[in-house]
């Protein structure tokens, strides 16, 4: 890497953002495209999150990532609010343009590139999604977006998940959406697609499952945002029953894939091999 006067800064914003993957997967995307970019984290107090902005703006960032726990608190600080972002209600992504700050949501839409590039089709399907929280606020949302037929909602905390499914409805009010708690999983068993939005699995619990996979026949996809491991057991579990999985960093790598686009422009041509970034990813996950 060869960083002169002329290195554009990029970088994460959150809190914590220790262990985050992402300056691995925009570093290699500026090595292999010999983009003069570095992608940086930085671990900001809640307290300066403003004047972080502000400072940004005087150094000429031109693009950051937003993560846990400023996805919705940033939105007040910016410019202007792209549509999607604003419908997802959160930003994850913010360009630099012409004096303003502008935010946009990423997730929604890398989880469902992540199906499309498996061949997985969204319209007029049934999908269960489990867990309430951000992710899954952000994907369920998209997947509305994309013409899902219904969507079923569950969670532990049964508010959480009466609230997004209102908020579906607001929105969409041509799909079906259900909630339900996620103890009640056992009656919702004849759906094309179940994603898994909570963090039941995810390291260090990893023999723990958010459902019992055995419920499903094995033509429903099997997704999990967890990437940490990169195949939960959940996953795995349906992948014994020959169901067709999908992992989370698929998702991962390509929500930052799109901020990278927003940033340079979806016309520039960005050479980018998800299969090398999960080779390389694996090592610091596993
Ligand atoms: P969040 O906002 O904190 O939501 C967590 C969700 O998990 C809530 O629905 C919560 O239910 C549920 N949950 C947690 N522990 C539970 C338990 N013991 N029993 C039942 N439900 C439980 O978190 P998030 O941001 O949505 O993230 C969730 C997972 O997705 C994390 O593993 C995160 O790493 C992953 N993720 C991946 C990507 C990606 O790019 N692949 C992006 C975003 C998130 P309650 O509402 O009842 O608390």
């Amino acid at each position: 890497m060869n960083i002169n006067w002329n290195t554009q800064l990029y970088c994460l914003i959150g809190n914590p953002i220790e262990k985050s993957l992402s300056p691995e997967i925009h570093n290699y995307i500026f090595n292999i495209n010999n983009m003069n970019c570095i992608y940086m984290c930085f671990n900001v107090e809640d307290n300066d999150l403003h004047q972080v902005l502000d400072t940004f703006k005087i150094l000429g960032i031109k693009g950051f990532n937003v993560t846990i726990p400023y996805k919705i608190h940033i939105m007040k600080y910016l410019d202007e609010i792209d549509e999607e972002a604003r419908l997802l209600g959160a930003v994850n992504t913010v360009k630099y343009l012409d004096g303003k700050f502008i935010g946009y949501n990423t997730d929604g839409a890398g989880f469902v590139k992540s199906l499309i590039d498996s061949g997985i089709h969204i319209k007029d399907k049934k999908i269960l999604v489990l867990g309430a929280g951000g992710g899954s606020h952000a994907i369920s949302m998209k997947l509305a977006q994309s013409g899902a037929k219904q969507i079923i909602l569950l969670n532990r905390t049964i508010e959480k998940s009466k609230k997004l499914a209102y908020n579906i409805s607001n929105k969409f009010g041509d799909i079906s959406v259900e909630y339900d708690d996620l103890k009640s999983f056992s009656q919702y068993t004849d759906v094309d697609i179940v994603v898994n939005c909570t963090s039941i699995g995810m390291y260090p619990d990893t023999d723990e499952v958010p459902i019992d996979i055995s419920i499903f026949s094995n033509k429903t996809v099997v997704c999990d945002i967890i990437y940490k491991p990169i195949k939960t057991k959940f996953l795995k579990n349906a992948e014994k029953k020959n169901m067709k999985i999908i992992g989370g960093m698929d998702m991962l790598i390509n929500q930052a894939i799109l901020s990278q686009k927003i940033w340079f422009s979806v016309d520039k041509n960005i050479a980018i091999n998800i299969d090398e970034i999960k080779g390389f990813l694996h090592y610091s996950v596993e």
